[in-house]
């Protein structure tokens, strides 16, 4: 657990808190089995702050002993096929646009594995790939060996290929203290016999969630949110060459491409590292500011549509879980919630307990109107809906944001 408020990246004590909230859920993607489990599940306290110094923000009240990414964790997106397109786009730039053939492959935090075997699999490549998750569930090897999987926390151990491409989707915003693990993985580079690697890091862009007013992307396993900025300075830190950082998805996520060697690595710590933090402490400060009046209108919006139907909310990952958290914690205006993840599909909401269930579900429960987070799936939802003659409405809330914005 962090001591004290100072910035776990750059050290100085100029950090504010802009967002606080208690007895907030600490999984948002535990498979839970039971209304009273989902509602009795471990909480933590959101204290987000963010560094006047170098932009970034993170959770000082975040205690990792309070998570566990085991086996009863599924993070799986790519039910939906946006998400999987979006994989299958991001797999395709590498392989064709940085060259990723012939390498060899670690991906930290693999997940079940998913991305790290589009790119192994593809038969022109000639990749080979080994995969570290303690979430991982499945066989050890694919593909006669050329994809391992190894189901534990990257540590370097266990690695008998020396790797000269490192992935990294969707991990570093789950670790308290970046710089310190991008240097294990550095470590654990050296330990292999690398002499250098390309290195490609995925992780939400704090600059969107501000500027969006997207208050359902502050949750407990993301202690750590990067701008582009702070996220490069965050390598530079830790010895790596930033070659750049740019925006994915919509602009929700950053994209960063470093180069590791082992011998620049050996002079880390007196790399230069000046940050600025740009525009991060202005827009948080705008943030909270509209936070509470923004929270109100959805609560009072879910209510209304409540009164004309039964209402559902479209998601159960982070962002539906934190939703729901934040608007009906009492399960009382929103009947259930839609995810396209089969896992998913018969468990109930970390947090809420609220029921999970499948789009097919929406009409035999008697919904009206069902609440879309995200822009992005929003065609793909209404296009669900209408091939399954459904006459639930789709409702989606981040065109509302922009509209308000605009007006
Ligand atoms: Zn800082």
């Amino acid at each position: 657990m962090l001591t004290g408020a100072a910035c776990p990246v750059c050290h100085t004590a100029s950090t504010v808190e802009f967002l606080h909230r208690e007895n907030v859920p600490v999984h948002q993607h535990s498979l839970l089995s039971s209304r009273q489990a989902a509602r009795s599940l471990t909480r933590g306290v959101l204290g987000m702050r963010v560094c006047e110094g170098c932009g970034f923000v993170f959770n000082s009240q975040f205690d990792p002993t309070l998570l566990d990414y085991g086996a009863a964790y599924d993070n799986t997106q790519s039910c939906s096929p946006a998400f999987d397109r979006y994989l299958d786009e991001t797999v395709r730039h590498l392989i064709h646009e940085r060259d990723v053939q012939g390498s060899r492959i670690v991906e930290v935090g693999c997940g079940k594995g998913t991305f790290l075997r589009k790119l192994v699999a593809d038969p022109t490549a000639d990749n080979r790939g080994v995969g570290f998750d303690p979430s991982y569930l499945g066989a050890e090897n694919e593909f006669d060996g050329r994809l391992q999987f190894i189901t534990r926390f990257f540590d370097g151990a266990g690695l008998t290929l020396a790797p000269n491409v490192v992935l990294c989707r969707h991990v570093i915003e789950h670790v308290e203290r970046p710089v310190e693990f991008l240097q294990t993985i550095a470590a654990a580079l050296r330990a292999t016999g690398s002499t250098s690697a390309r290195v490609f890091f995925e992780t939400p862009c704090i600059e969107w969630i501000l500027r969006n007013q997207v208050v359902w992307d502050f949750f407990y396993e993301h202690c750590s949110l990067f701008s582009a900025a702070s996220l490069a300075a965050t390598f530079r830190r830790a010895g790596f060459d930033v070659r750049q950082v740019t925006h994915l998805f919509g602009g929700q996520y950053l994209w960063l491409e470093a180069n590791w060697t082992r011998d620049v690595q050996q002079q880390a710590g007196t790399a230069g590292s000046a940050a600025e933090p740009g525009l991060v402490p202005e827009l948080a400060a705008q943030f909270v500011a509209a936070e509470s009046a923004q929270l109100a209108a959805w609560t009072e919006q879910a209510g209304r549509l409540r009164r004309q139907g039964r209402v559902a909310l479209w998601g159960g990952g982070a962002k539906g879980v934190t939703f729901a958290n934040l608007v009906d914690p009492a399960a009382e205006l929103i009947s259930a919630v839609v995810d396209v993840n089969p896992q998913k599909q018969g468990k109930f909401l970390p947090g809420t307990g609220h029921p999970l269930i499948a789009p097919a579900e929406l009409d035999s429960l008697g919904i009206s109107s069902a609440l879309v987070l995200n822009s992005n799936y929003i065609n793909e939802i209404r296009a669900t809906l209408c091939q399954a003659g459904s006459s639930v409405t789709a409702i989606d809330l981040m065109a509302q944001i922009e509209c308000q914005s605009l007006s």
